[in-house]
Order: structure tokens, then C-alpha cells, then sequence
């Protein structure tokens, strides 16, 4: 059984499957606060279901790229059969990882979205740097910038884990914190060998707007 606060379709909004249409599987619990979390309504409410029926349910939107988010996904042991059963039945799988658990025991067919989580998040304690050895070059590390502060921050470790050469790299603001074209210009300054990444969803829905 998992706990799975929701399952919807929309449009991939936030790696470079980017615009993509998406079957989003939300599972429930985080085992992380960070101080901009938009899914805060993913930490306790959900619905059990077995994994054969997360199958058929996703099954009915007729779309072979599927997102397992939170949350945090892996805070759910059954997340991982969940993950291979799907890559099994030929779904493309993605995984949005918070990047505070361990991955690599992950399937290697499916595509990893992991955060490393910056100052201003308050959560980069938890940061888990044992991961980025086991990241692909297929997989992403994301970046979720507030201010100055975490834009250094980043670069940082940039240069310390060499991410540009191990796998594609986004970096994207805290929603209503961080201006977008701030942190275009300061990774056009700088010559970043990064992805600028939109919250796609949050521009063409209301940003508070939930299964978006
Ligand atoms: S990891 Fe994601 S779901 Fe968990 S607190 Fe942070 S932003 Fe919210």
C-alpha cells in the first residue's frame, strides 16, 4: 500500500520534459520543511491504494510519461516496486526527489529530478551529497534560488561536484521571492552551463491553484 495524495494529468512543468503532457502520481508525507513549500497539503492527506490499482488509474490517461512527486516520493519504501512496475509496463518514469534520500537503489530506467536544497530553504543540512555519485547523465539536479545568497551558493557546488559534467542542470527562483530575470542575467554574467527553468505551471495556472 502507499499513500497517494493525488493522481492528475497535466503538463510537465519543471525539468527539460518541460511542456510535456504528464500523469502526475503526488505521494504523500515529506520528511522535509522547506521554507517555500507550494504542496504543503502532500505532508499528511491521502488515500491508500495498492500498487495495482496507482497502475490502472494512470493507465486510464492514456499517456506514456509519468512524474512521481510529492512530497517526498521515496519517504515510502513501496515508491521503488511502484517505480519499476511502471517502467516494466513501458511508462517513461520521472522522479522529483527533495534529494534528502538516498537513490541508489532507484531503478536505473527512471529519469531522477533531484533538488539539492540552498540556504534559504533552511533544509540544506539535509542534503544528502552521497547521492550525486549515483546520479546519471540522464538524470537532473535542480536548483531552487531565493536570493543572492543561494545563487552563490550554488555555483559552489557547481565547481566542488563538477554537476555540469555529470548531468543536466536547472536552476529556477523561488516563486514571488527571486525575480526570473534576475537570475537569467546573473547566469548569463557568469556563463552558467545551467538550464534556466521555469515553473511552467505556475504561469499558465494560478500559482495556488492544486492538481495543476
Ligand atoms: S521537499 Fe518538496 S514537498 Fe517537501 S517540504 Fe520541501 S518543497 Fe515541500
Amino acid at each position: 500500500m502507499l499513500k497517494v495524495n493525488e493522481i492528475y494529468y497535466s503538463i510537465q512543468g519543471e525539468s527539460s520534459k518541460a511542456g510535456l503532457p504528464c500523469v502526475f502520481v503526488r505521494l504523500t508525507y515529506c520528511n522535509l520543511r522547506c521554507s517555500y513549500c507550494d504542496t504543503e497539503y502532500a505532508f499528511y492527506e491521502g488515500t491508500d491504494k495498492t500498487i495495482d490499482e496507482i497502475l490502472n488509474e494512470v493507465k486510464k490517461f492514456d499517456c506514456k510519461l509519468i512524474e512521481i512527486t510529492g512530497g517526498e516520493p521515496l519517504f515510502q519504501k513501496e515508491c521503488w516496486e511502484l517505480m519499476e512496475r511502471l517502467c516494466n509496463e513501458g511508462f517513461e518514469v520521472l522522479l522529483e526527489t527533495g534529494g534528502s534520500l538516498p537513490i541508489k537503489e532507484i531503478d536505473k530506467r527512471v529519469m531522477v529530478i533531484m533538488d539539492l536544497k540552498c540556504p534559504s530553504s533552511k533544509m540544506t543540512k539535509k542534503n544528502l551529497y552521497e547521492n550525486i555519485d549515483f546520479i546519471k547523465p540522464t538524470d537532473e539536479i535542480k536548483f531552487v534560488i531565493g536570493s543572492r545568497e543561494d545563487y552563490e551558493w550554488s555555483k559552489q557546488m557547481l565547481a566542488k561536484y563538477d554537476l555540469t559534467n555529470k548531468c543536466a542542470v536547472l536552476f529556477s527562483v523561488v516563486f514571488g521571492e527571486l525575480e526570473p530575470v534576475t537570475l537569467v542575467n546573473w547566469i548569463l554574467e557568469d556563463k552558467l552551463k545551467v538550464r534556466y527553468q521555469l515553473q511552467m505551471h505556475k504561469i499558465i495556472w494560478h500559482p495556488e491553484t492544486k492538481g495543476v
